[in-house]
């Protein structure tokens, strides 16, 4: 179940009323509204207090008749006298949907602000609560957005019979989208050629022929939606398919096209998980296909992502690829905790790296660098977190090394924990589900870590 008490429609009211009760200043503000559309606006009061000799408008100035409302499609009630009660007595009996201006109760819709680019219209509405905002987000989407969108949408509107008789679906799609943000055809439209300029590009199109595939492994970042890149957002936006790992934020699949396929491959319970093989396979028999897809990764897609066997099996198909890269967790962790995991005099470097499947003579390496300041950072560790603790002290490390954990790194309901290295090897250390970094480190003892949960039984260690 969602969020919306009201469902945004756009509705038809070419060729009927609308009807507006009252004759002051709301009345004015409803009627600017309602002559934005095709449909015939009538203002019916008794006391006609506003100039209403502007606006393409009929003005009937008697008091408001059941008769009124036949044919009409909307009704707006800006009279608090009895006409007002009138008029929203005959528009329930009659189920003509009406709008009592400045009483939401009474309302059975809102009128959204609007920003009118006719055909393309844009409404913004908050459902009655907060008005002045939905003024401001227009205001900045107006600012956004070309005046000539509407001309260039009915350009695109005109183009529609000769596109299907020369492109088949996913062609016709990168048709229109070259069609309708490419600089040179706006600039043509201005200048009176917009037609011909649509017709040339469509011939270079039906030219080109079948176009080949591409796979864009993108990086989704660590969780919150705005931390991902303008290119992944772009380049989601044109994706035909998004092939994607179950640790992506919800928010990065979504901002994919409505209709672009989704395909889950990570590994969730009640899910068919799918092999990295079966995953190369699945991209390359994608893109083979002509599709654009986005193989969208958690975090970055060059750490711990698997993305080196992904590109062999795509150049060994001779398949094109970019990657896109993301916000690691190790970073979000560091943001999040305001950790400077490199620090003059501290930690003169960062070391990203799994205990999954670690060697004694790598864990010794780490314990050495751990010991001379530079900042560890372990993915993949939470279930063997005790135990490579305990490794990396038997090979050096010093147990008094602080540590800090953050669980769902860049989530608004990420938790920290903070103790001792030798702590953590203790098992003092009980952590939440969910995804986790473990800083090992001087620096950590740099960060602000106030609301971490701490794990060490002795104190703290500063250094
Ligand atoms: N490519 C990803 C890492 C994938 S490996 C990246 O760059 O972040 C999966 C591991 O990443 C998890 O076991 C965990 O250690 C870490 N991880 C992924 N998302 C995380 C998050 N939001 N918070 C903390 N750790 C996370």
């Amino acid at each position: 179940m969602g969020d919306l008490t009201t469902f945004p429609v756009s509705y038809k009211v070419e060729g009927q009323r609308i009807v507006i009760v009252g004759g002051g200043e709301e009345a004015l503000n409803k009627a600017r509204l309602a002559i934005k559309t095709t449909a015939s606006v009538v203002i019916i009061s008794r006391h006609i207090e506003t100039d209403f000799s502007e606006l393409p408008v009929t003005v009937l100035a008697r008091p408001f008749e059941d008769g009124d409302l036949i044919g009409a499609a909307l009704v707006f009630v800006a009279d608090h006298g009895p006409d007002g009660d009138a008029a929203k007595r005959a528009a329930r009996a009659a189920r003509v949907p009406l709008n009592v201006v400045d009483v939401p109760e009474e309302c059975d819709f809102y009128t959204p602000a609007i920003i009118d680019r006719a055909p393309v219209t844009i409404a913004v509405s908050s459902e009655g609560d907060a008005p002045v905002l939905a003024r401001l987000i227009r205001a900045r989407i107006e600012a956004a957005l070309s005046p000539n969108l509407g001309a260039l949408a009915k350009l695109a509107g005109s183009m529609r019979e000769k596109v299907a008789a020369l492109l088949p679906g996913t062609r016709a799609r990168r048709y229109y989208e070259e069609l309708v943000t490419s600089p040179e055809v706006e600039v043509e439209l201005v200048r009176g050629q917009g037609a011909s300029k649509a017709d040339a590009l469509l011939a270079q199109h039906a030219e080109r022929g079948e176009s080949p595939g591409v796979v864009w492994l993108i990086g989704a970042g660590p969780g919150a939606e705005d931390l991902l890149t303008l290119r992944a957002q772009r380049l989601l936006q044109e994706a035909d398919v998004i092939v994607h790992d179950h640790l992506v934020p919800a928010a990065a699949v979504e901002m994919g096209r409505r209709d672009a396929e989704r395909i889950l491959v990570g590994k969730q319970k009640g899910h068919h998980s799918f092999t990295q093989a079966e995953i190369n396979a699945l991209i390359v028999r994608l893109a083979k296909q002509g599709k654009r897809v986005a193989r969208l990764k958690g975090g970055d897609p060059m750490i711990f992502g698997r993305a080196g066997e992904e590109i062999d099996a795509l150049n060994e198909a001779g398949i094109a690829y970019h990657v896109v890269p993301g916000v690691t967790a190790a970073l979000a962790a560091a943001a999040d905790t305001a950790t400077p995991v490199t620090l003059r005099k501290i930690s003169t470097g960062f070391v990203i790296a799994t205990a999954h499947g670690a060697e004694s003579e790598e864990l010794h390496h780490w314990a050495a660098l751990a010991g001379s300041g530079l900042t560890l950072a372990l993915y993949m560790g939470k279930s063997v977190a005790a135990e490579t603790a305990a490794r990396l002290i038997a090979e050096g490390a010093s147990p008094t090394i602080p540590v800090g954990v953050v669980v769902r790194a860049g989530h608004k309901d990420r938790v920290l924990y903070r103790g001792t290295l030798g702590a953590l090897a203790a098992g003092e250390a009980v952590l939440e589900d969910g995804p986790a970094i473990i800083f090992v480190g001087e620096a950590i003892a740099h960060g602000d870590w106030r609301d971490a949960i701490e794990f060490a039984r002795t104190e703290f260690k500063v250094a």
